[in-house]
């Protein structure tokens, strides 16, 4: 792989302006209280020192995309007949996502099981995921509500990205991860990193040494199922909830979507969108009935879904990157790791007690 580079933060926009000219550069700015993710314009200043409110989830899997258009034509030599024409929808963008963080990134390598999995693969989604490259950076310190280091990541994680960079002082260290992760590096304002190369190490051990001793939530997957019939534990832990749904919304390993179609005259699209299992209507039948009708059944969903279905299901890999962010947005403040620790410690009634 590539040596390790280094870049002062006085010619960080210079190299941005440079990767725009070769591809879309998306990257985090400020908006009023939230930074989000959106595309680079020269010359423009980019927010590093916060964590993105939301993460680059869209870049790759939108809030809403249209999965085909359609045209209807009728043959005028035969009215009866009528043609389809569909019309083409894939047509991803080479991008960069510059200023992720770690668990940002991550949140990729669980929709990889899903939508590049054995048995599925989603056409849309792979032509995204193909034509972007994420250039990360190492968080420094941790804030109260990050977990990456208890569910297999860390503030310094190159996991699934192509550039690692690491603030050391009045720059970067800049480090390839992948192949089309070094092309970036081929720039003359960039320098051979030397020794800066261990200090970047150094900050990055510094960090996960900073967020204590990891949490074990591994007995979380056999405990979250024993619970699965405890409406009473449910309902306590969801009682504060009031359904928002921001916690699916802004997290990064929520892949949930709806389908739509929408006519107009002879055109017509089909429509996929984000969608939030803490909803009432996200399993709403058409008969009428909800096998998940109150709100004690859906966060027993989300929360066995990210810490007990889907490890059972990918080889013991927890479905949440421990971002933090459904605990910061939350306008209520339920804590999912509070949820799970609970889980983990709760014992059933003993017999007599369970029977009075
Ligand atoms: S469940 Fe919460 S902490 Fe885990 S990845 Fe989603 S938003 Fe982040
Ligand atoms: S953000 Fe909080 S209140 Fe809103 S749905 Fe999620 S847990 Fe419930």
């Amino acid at each position: 792989m590539a040596e390790a580079k280094y870049i002062s933060n006085d010619k960080l926009t210079a190299w941005l302006d440079e990767l725009a000219g070769k591809m879309r550069v998306i990257a985090p700015t400020r908006q009023g209280d939230a930074v989000v993710f959106a595309p680079y314009a020269s010359g423009q200043s980019v927010e590093l020192a916060q964590e993105a409110t939301a993460p680059p989830k869209s870049v790759v899997f939108p809030a809403s995309e249209d999965l085909l258009r359609y045209d209807y034509r009728k043959n005028p030599e035969n009215l009866g007949q009528v043609d389809v024409e569909l019309l083409p929808t894939i047509s991803p963008e080479p991008t960069l996502v510059f200023g992720s963080r770690p668990c940002g990134v991550r949140g990729f390598l669980i929709f990889d099981r899903v939508y590049d999995g054995a048995t599925y693969k989603d056409p849309y989604y792979l032509a995204r995921r193909e034509a972007t490259l994420f250039a990360t950076i190492a968080c420094g310190q941790a804030e109260n509500a990050c977990f990456c280091h208890s569910v297999g990541s860390a503030p310094g994680d190159a996991t699934g990205s192509d550039l690692l960079l690491t603030p050391i002082a009045d720059g970067f260290v800049v480090e390839a991860v992948s192949d089309k992760g070094a092309q970036c590096l081929e720039s003359s304002l960039l320098e051979a990193a030397g020794g800066k190369a261990d200090e970047a190490k150094a900050f990055r051990e510094k960090a996960l040494q900073e967020m204590g001793e990891p949490q074990d939530f591994g007995p979380a997957q056999q405990k979250l199922l024993e619970l699965f019939d405890d409406m009473g534990f449910w309902e306590d832990v969801s009682a504060k909830c009031i359904s928002c749904g921001a916690c699916t919304y802004l997290c990064p390993t929520c892949y949930c979507f709806n389908i739509t179609d929408e006519n107009a005259g002879l055109t017509g699209r089909r429509v996929r969108s984000w969608d939030n299992c803490m909803s009432f209507q996200f399993t709403l039948e058409a008969s009428g009935h909800n096998p998940r009708p109150t709100k004690a059944h859906r966060l027993k969903n989300r929360v066995g879904h990210k810490f007990s279905y889907y490890p059972n299901l990918h080889d013991g890999i927890i479905a949440c990157c421990g971002c933090g962010r459904c605990i910061k947005s939350c306008p209520v403040s339920v804590d999912i790791r509070e949820i799970v620790t609970k889980a983990m410690a709760h014992q059933p009634p003993a017999v007599e007690e369970a029977a009075k």
